[in-house]
């Protein structure tokens, strides 16, 4: 058994969770991997283990059903020795708002607004009570792009961002730390699953690149790691802009213009 945290990474099966996988086991972290493709979460655990030595379990689950998440959540409260949650498991939706049906659209917010919300919410009182641990979240650059025409998938990982952040200000003092990282595309599954072609956008990042430059923003805990952006001075701007905001809503009336003449 490792002496270092644990790492429970949700969506392992494959694409960025899977490398994810990879690099924690070679960094010496037991694993909990969750997936709902049994075979590919079994090959991968037998290769990590193999390779590195550290112990992987896993737990097949669909984290869409709540009887399914359930089950992660107990994982999450009882096993002490995770010290990490990676919150990577998510999907996105074929065509435009109007070809999705309700069913859809709620499927696709239970995977990605429910399923990170409920899991960070069953870990994060442990983390707390124990003045460590690190919860990493997925987002998207999209989610802060309504422009690109993902709508509720950019929506969602709008949720992931404002989860992250806020968080960051009531469980960074108590030494918890959450990492939020927005990837823009990158080679993975999730474009076929959704009917795209990957191949048809102009700029793709490799997986692993993607993985370990969001290790390096982990090492050094950044709250927001957004790997493609060029210049960082840029999310510092827009994020010194959206807080200048802040005083000016505290405000008893509202605003002269829009107060009758
Ligand atoms: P991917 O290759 O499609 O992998 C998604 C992973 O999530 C798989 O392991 C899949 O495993 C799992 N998953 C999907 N639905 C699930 C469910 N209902 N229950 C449990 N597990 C489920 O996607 P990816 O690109 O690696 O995406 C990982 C994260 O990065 C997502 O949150 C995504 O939104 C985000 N992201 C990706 C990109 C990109 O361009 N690739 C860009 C920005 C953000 P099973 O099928 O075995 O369940």
């Amino acid at each position: 058994m490792s002496d270092q945290p644990a790492v429970l990474i949700t969506g392992a099966s494959t694409g960025i969770g899977a490398v994810y996988a990879d690099r924690f086991a070679r960094r010496g972290h037991d694993l909990v991997l969750v997936a709902r493709d049994q075979a590919r979460l079994e090959a991968l655990a037998e290769r990590l283990r193999r390779e590195t030595g550290v112990a992987v379990d896993l737990l097949r689950a669909d984290l869409a059903d709540a009887a399914d998440l359930a089950k992660i959540e107990d994982r999450l409260r009882e096993d002490a020795r995770i010290g990490v949650l990676v919150n990577n498991a998510g999907a996105s939706l074929p065509g435009g708002f109007l070809d999705q049906s309700p069913d859809a659209v709620a499927g696709l917010v239970a995977l990605n607004v429910t399923a990170p919300a409920r899991l960070t919410a069953a870990v994060a009182p442990r983390f707390a009570a124990e003045g460590r641990g690190a919860i990493v979240n997925l987002g998207s650059v999209i989610g802060l792009a309504p422009e690109m025409g993902a709508t509720v998938y950019g929506a969602t990982k709008a949720f992931v961002l404002f989860l992250s952040q806020s968080l960051q200000t009531e469980l960074g003092p108590k030494g918890v730390y959450v990492q939020a990282v927005l990837p823009a595309a990158t080679r993975t599954e999730i474009w076929e699953r959704a009917g795209k072609d990957v191949n048809a956008l102009p700029a793709v990042m490799e997986v692993d690149d993607l993985v370990d430059a969001a290790l390096l923003g982990f090492d050094r805990r950044e709250p927001v790691t957004i790997p493609p952006l060029p210049d960082a001075a840029q999310w510092e701007a827009a994020e010194a802009a959206r807080q200048a905001l802040i005083p000016g809503f505290a405000n008893a009336r509202p605003a002269e213009r829009y107060r009758a003449a």
